[in-house]
């Protein structure tokens, strides 16, 4: 029991009787494994989508920090990586998409068109910012950015998964039913 382990008399005792304990919180434990193996669905409609291939080539290579594969099935992606404009039409495609992967899942906005619109924010056709369809946890500026931002804007998402907390704390979900 955790109320047991926070005890110095009863670690004190198991010290004695020569028992080995290590304490940790599941919490970490899980987001740790989670964190390292993230999983981006396919997902690109323009120019920014260059990039995120170029992220997942060799010369960058996300495998290295545990992104590993991308999945063309929402079913077995962890977050989303919008890449490039949305126009209205595609708008309910994403929403599907997202809707379709399980829990927890995350989005990241890469470039300027899926924070904003970007450079066709005046246009009549374009999503000015994906977060106004789906809730994104890390926003990526640039237009396009650069692999290596890519890469930061990741580790950022790793970042806040190891940090989630399941029991008596603010998790995914219920920050996604506050938005
Ligand atoms: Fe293309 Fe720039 Fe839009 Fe990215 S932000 S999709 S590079 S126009």
């Amino acid at each position: 029991k955790y109320e047991e382990f926070n005890d110095n008399e009863y670690l004190e005792q198991l010290r004695a009787s020569g028992t080995n304990v290590i304490v940790g919180c599941l919490d970490d434990v899980i987001n740790w494994g989670r964190s390292n193996s993230l999983w981006p669905l396919t997902f690109a409609t323009s120019c920014c989508g260059i990039e995120f291939m170029a992220v997942g080539a060799a010369r960058y290579d996300f495998s290295r920090f545990g992104f590993e594969v991308t999945r063309a099935s929402p079913r077995q992606a962890d977050f989303i990586m919008v890449a490039g404009t949305i126009v209205h039409k595609m708008a309910p495609v994403l929403k599907r998409l997202y809707d379709q992967m399980a829990e927890p899942k995350y989005v990241i906005a890469v470039g300027g068109c899926a924070i904003s619109g970007g450079p066709f924010k005046n246009s009549y056709h374009v999503v000015k910012g994906v977060d106004s369809i789906i809730p994104v946890d890390v926003y990526i500026p640039g237009c396009p950015p650069r692999p290596e931002a890519l890469l930061y804007g990741m580790i950022q998402l790793q970042r806040k998964v190891k940090v989630e907390r399941f029991l008596g704390g603010k998790n995914h979900k219920e920050k996604e039913n506050k938005e």
